[in-house]
């Protein structure tokens, strides 16, 4: 297969609104490489697909195949594979004249456009139903016939605009790990755009965070969790509370009521993966300090210890092996704390310290 390398370069798109819907995205995906550009809707991730597929003219900006500037070459021209929501799967047709059916309109011989079509299918577990009329299949077959059809003009680069949500939840999670295992075995280059955080970091090599049109940071999915590059990505990316701190070059000095402690950070680089968001926006006032304490780093100590805050338990919640504790530390901050302890009841005075990191520091 010809993957190829995509590269968008500081592209903005502008509807008629006025206001950008995709404001000066750099985003790169290598030869090979799944990427996913995930974030709430209406954030830009359609319109930044479209853009790399042609279908949307950025009005600043370039897109580039193998460092080629294709920003004005159709949709045709570039010939990406794509795979939608709604599979837009020809109903009367069987398995393989929907895949053979985009290689027609390239001219392909049809002896060879079945060849190809069989070759598609086989490559995506259905090598045994290509007769089959389509609407025999499953949910989760058809979504494999979509990409078939997608992979089967061999394009340089793939692009999937939420190729998951119209599965209900038990296949969702059987298609999605197939997904990415012929993506990788096929070593297709694609940008993949979800809404689901959890589906992006099962897909992904690395995840691209995009909030009212401009990408907040693009990392490992560890990067994204572990090392958050502001506020915003901590809050979306996983469940964190995040606390106020003070930096003193090392740790993180945090203070909840009358007890300060000492908690040792990662910071994250203020290098090009974290594009924009948090620190230094307006400007208006210095930064903060903050510590993203995710549920799992949280536990609770002995309630004589003095290592650690003292607080209350507002609710708790059974989630299958560990509970999930939601706690009023003193001063009023809440946190979430999990714990194979599932016998802490509501109203009980618990302390909270950190078990196990990394904890993250980010700027408000
Ligand atoms: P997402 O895919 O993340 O949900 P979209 O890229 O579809 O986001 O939309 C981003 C923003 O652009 C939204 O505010 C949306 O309303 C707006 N938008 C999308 N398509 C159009 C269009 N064709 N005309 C005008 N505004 C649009
Ligand atoms: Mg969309």
């Amino acid at each position: 297969m010809s993957a190829g390398a995509l590269r968008l370069e500081r592209v903005t798109r502008r509807y008629d609104t006025g206001r950008a819907a995709v404001s000066g995205l750099t985003l790169e995906v290598d030869r090979g490489e799944l990427v996913a550009l995930v974030g709430a809707s209406g954030s830009g991730k359609s319109t930044t697909l479209r853009m790399a597929a042609g279908y949307e003219t950025p009005d600043e900006g370039r897109v580039l195949l193998d460092d080629r500037d294709i920003t004005a070459l159709p949709p045709q021209k570039r010939g990406f594979g794509m795979v939608f929501q709604h599979y837009a799967l020809f109903p009367h047709m069987s398995v393989v004249e929907n895949v053979a059916f985009g290689l027609e309109a390239r001219g392909v011989k049809k002896a060879e456009r079945l060849t190809r079509a069989r070759a598609a299918l086989a490559s995506v577990g259905l090598g045994d139903k290509s007769q089959r009329p389509v609407q025999a299949l499953s949910g989760g077959e058809q979504q494999r016939v979509a990409l078939a059809r997608a992979l089967v003009i061999e394009p340089p680069v793939l692009l999937l605009d939420e190729p998951l949500s119209n599965l209900d939840p038990t296949l969702r999670e059987s298609t999605r790990d197939e997904l990415r295992q012929m993506l990788r075995r096929l070593h297709v280059t694609a940008l993949f755009v979800t809404h689901d955080q959890e589906d992006a970091f099962a897909i992904a090599d690395r995840v691209a965070l995009l909030r009212d049109g401009e990408l907040l940071q693009v990392g490992s999915p560890e990067d994204l969790y572990h090392r958050p590059g502001s506020r915003a990505v901590a809050e979306f990316i996983g469940r964190a509370s995040l606390l106020p701190a003070r930096d003193d070059g090392t740790d993180a000095l945090v203070r909840a009521g009358e007890r300060e402690l000492r908690v040792p950070v990662v910071r994250q680089d203020r290098n090009e993966a974290t594009a924009r968001g948090g620190a230094g926006r307006g400007a208006a006032k210095p930064a903060e300090p903050m510590v993203v304490l995710r549920p799992e780093s949280l536990e609770f100590a002995p309630a004589d210890s003095a290592e650690g805050w003292r607080g209350t338990v507002l609710s708790r919640r059974f989630a299958g092996g560990i509970t999930v504790y939601r706690v009023e530390l003193e001063g009023g901050a809440e946190v979430e704390v999990t714990s194979w302890d599932g016998a802490v009841g509501a109203g009980e005075n618990v302390v909270v310290k950190v078990g196990r990191g990394p904890v993250a520091m980010v700027l408000e």
